[in-house]
């Protein structure tokens, strides 16, 4: 894995300097501690290590593009890593380091993950600081062999809903299933649960997981009206989806996100055929025998995409804004 920006990357983030506001509120991102698991420490020198991806090392590894003067702000979503199912010690460890990093930078706010079988109380009682703000669910807890194909409701209980709904917090579903939002069972639920939990914003990652663009473009329609489902930009590489989304449902319900440290990954995730796929290096090494051409990593290729989006959007400058930084501020700081 390779964290480096390349002289392409940093040709990009110039133009981008001109895009980006002042202040970024990144909507999705990552940190996780697996020290636990491995015995290792963190030396403290803010080095990347696969065991530990914490908020310092994000703002050294996306600094470079983000730019060195901008006031950056994080939801941390602590990595949905399925050993924290199978280990109750690990993911109160995990819970901890969340809490930990939420005092360390009290300008964020965190989301824990949760587990199919978790109870209303069991919820309840992981949140323990006033900054956890989110729920975040994942399909590799589904109790099933193939969690891709899984329904939401197989990892996402109506217990994380009621909390929701109760506590004002978000909800991040990065759905699957091969047709995403475009998923008959996927898009009825959304829409009932979204209906009977109108306090609960659900935020559906990825642009509602349309790395495949048709997903969304052919039915974003049927969520113009759900008020409480709102949409981040984090890894999507190619601008349509993020087009139709913000001409569909406006602005105000879409958020920019990095999906830390997937962000810091070479390559790009395409629309290919009914479905999509992730270029990376070793397509990246053999696409560059073939033809000349400067690869990025992920985290600029969404950046260029998103632009590209507002740039056809004609987006004002305001609304460049309230997407990278106030629709989240405003999401996650509500009845704080
Ligand atoms: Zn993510």
């Amino acid at each position: 894995m390779d964290y480096e920006y390349n002289s392409h990357d940093l040709e990009a983030a110039k133009k981008l300097d001109d895009f980006l506001p002042d202040r970024i509120f990144d909507a999705h991102m990552h940190i996780h501690d697996n020290t636990y698991l491995t015995g290792n420490k963190d030396d403290g020198s803010g080095n990347s290590t696969h065991d530990r991806k914490d908020v310092n090392d994000y703002l050294s590894d996306m600094r470079p593009l983000l730019g060195a003067n901008r006031n950056i702000q994080l939801n941390t979503i602590i990595h949905p890593d399925r050993r924290l199912a199978e280990d109750a010690a690990f993911m109160s460890a995990s819970d901890k380091f969340l809490v930990g990093q939420l005092e360390l930078y009290p300008e964020n706010v965190g989301e824990i993950v949760i587990f199919p079988r978790e109870t209303t109380d069991d919820i309840r009682r992981r949140i323990v600081h006033p900054r956890i703000r989110g729920l975040k669910c994942y399909h590799v807890f589904a109790d099933r062999p193939t969690t891709w194909d899984a329904y939401i409701e197989e990892y996402l209980p109506e217990s994380a809903w009621e909390i929701a709904d109760e506590k004002n917090l978000a909800i991040t579903l990065h759905m699957v299933r091969d047709k995403a939002l475009a998923d008959p069972g996927n898009l009825s639920y959304i829409q009932s649960m979204s209906k009977r939990y109108p306090n609960a914003i659900l935020i559906l990652a990825h642009a509602a997981r349309s790395f495949a663009a048709w997903t969304a473009i052919e039915s974003v329609e049927a969520l113009r009206t759900y008020e409480n489902v709102w949409f981040d930009f984090s890894a999507i590489c190619e601008s349509p989806a993020m087009i139709q989304i913000l001409k569909t449902v406006g602005v105000s319900r879409c958020m920019w996100g990095s999906d830390y440290p997937v962000s810091c990954f070479s390559g790009k995730a395409i629309s290919i055929g009914d479905s999509f796929y992730w270029i990376y290096n070793k397509d990246l090494e053999r696409f560059k025998g073939a033809t000349k051409f400067n690869s990025w990593q992920v985290g600029t290729e969404n950046l260029m995409a998103v632009r590209q989006a507002c740039i056809i959007r004609d987006l004002s400058r305001n609304d460049i804004e309230k997407l990278f930084f106030s629709n989240a501020e405003n999401l996650f700081r509500r009845n704080l």
